[in-house]
């Protein structure tokens, strides 16, 4: 990460210069340092508002407080220790923006590199591209000394083996006797990711998430977190997004682009998060005559949570229903780490 000050940098610095100054008429903010995240990110949030209070851009204080979880095999939705995919390999997305450059980095279904997100880094940093994918996004992380390692751990691998045996009576796996006793959500699912989003003192905004993705996906299944506008956007003049939760969903409303043009229009960022699940709801009802089981009653039967923070230092969260993990997300300002509770789209 302590690379040269390159083109794209230096692109950076000016950006910076020339839109600190302007929010839409809105007043300029009083100053101060302010990141979210989603809930697993208390520690994450606490490093990267270090970092930027230190005088690092916003884009890599997200990406090395997003590290922490990356680095941590309890975070079983996130880098070493993530839950691997059908055939129990762990493949992970990623992705970073920095605002004043309007540049993103990305790289998806990548094996065996425990930071994705840093990858996506060095992508946004180095390369012409966006967004890197499989092989080619290991091997380009090889080629700037990532090490290779065995990201699955003993308790995912047993988590993993549990859903194999239990998934279906049809297959040649014999069942657990004591049957499965893993939380999963409607369509058998676990989710989990971490989102964050970065404020700098002097305005400028940057956001990473990074994900070991839907739990035993199909090998090569690429979610939302990689996908920018989708997993994450941030615009300099405006505000900075993510989410997490069912990725196709976010994908198929391009939810982070639309909370951030959102509160462009005039939202605060709790309702531009309420609006884009609003979107989310209306196409899963419309789905849900192909796929019956992406609705329940009167509602999504999954979750998704959705992250804002606006240039002026407001936030807000806001997730469809009141899942395990979801609504609760974290925060660091000046009045130190904490959870906040967001909104909810279906409060009952
Ligand atoms: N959004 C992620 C994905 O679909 C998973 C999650 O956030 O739980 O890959």
């Amino acid at each position: 990460m302590n690379s040269p000050l390159s083109r794209r940098q230096m692109l950076a610095a000016s950006a910076g210069i020339a839109t600190a100054a302007t929010l839409h008429g809105r007043a300029a903010r009083a100053g101060g340092a302010v990141v979210i995240s989603s809930k697993n990110g208390l520690r994450c949030v606490q490093e990267a508002y270090r970092r930027v209070t230190g005088g690092e851009r916003p884009v890599r204080a997200a990406v090395m407080g997003v590290a922490i979880n990356e680095d941590d095999p309890e975070d079983m939705s996130v880098g070493y220790g993530g839950l691997p995919n059908e055939e129990g390999v762990v493949q992970l997305d990623a992705a970073c923006m920095d605002g004043p450059s309007a540049n993103a980095g990305a790289v998806a279904a990548i094996e065996n590199i425990k930071n994705p997100a840093q990858v996506a880094f060095f992508v946004m940093e180095h390369t012409d591209h966006v967004l890197l994918v499989g092989e080619g996004a290991k091997r380009f992380a090889r080629s700037y000394g990532f090490p290779e390692q065995d990201l699955l751990t003993d308790k995912a691998r047993a988590i993993w083996l549990r859903w194999r045996a239990a998934r279906s009576r049809n297959d040649d796996w014999l069942s657990p006797a004591d049957g499965s006793d893993l939380e999963l959500d409607a369509q058998g699912r676990l989710y989990g990711t971490i989102h964050c989003s970065v404020l700098a003192p002097n305005g400028d905004l940057g956001c990473a998430t990074t994900t070991s993705g839907l739990s035993f996906k199909i090998p090569g299944r690429v979610g939302d977190s990689p996908l920018i506008g989708c997993g994450l956007y941030c615009d300099n003049d405006v505000g900075s997004a993510g989410a997490t939760g069912r990725g196709e969903a976010s994908i198929l409303s391009g939810v982070s682009w639309l909370v951030v043009e959102r509160m462009r229009a005039g939202d605060e960022p709790t309702q531009a998060c309420l609006h884009a699940l609003r979107r989310v709801s209306e196409y899963a009802r419309r789905q849900s005559r192909w796929q019956p089981a992406l609705w329940a009653g009167d509602r999504p039967s999954f979750d998704l949570t959705l992250y804002a923070l606006r240039k002026d230092g407001q936030f807000g969260c806001a997730s469809l229903r009141a899942g395990k993990d979801e609504r609760v997300f974290a925060v660091c300002d000046a009045q130190g780490a904490r959870h906040e509770t967001g909104a909810l789209l279906y409060p009952n």
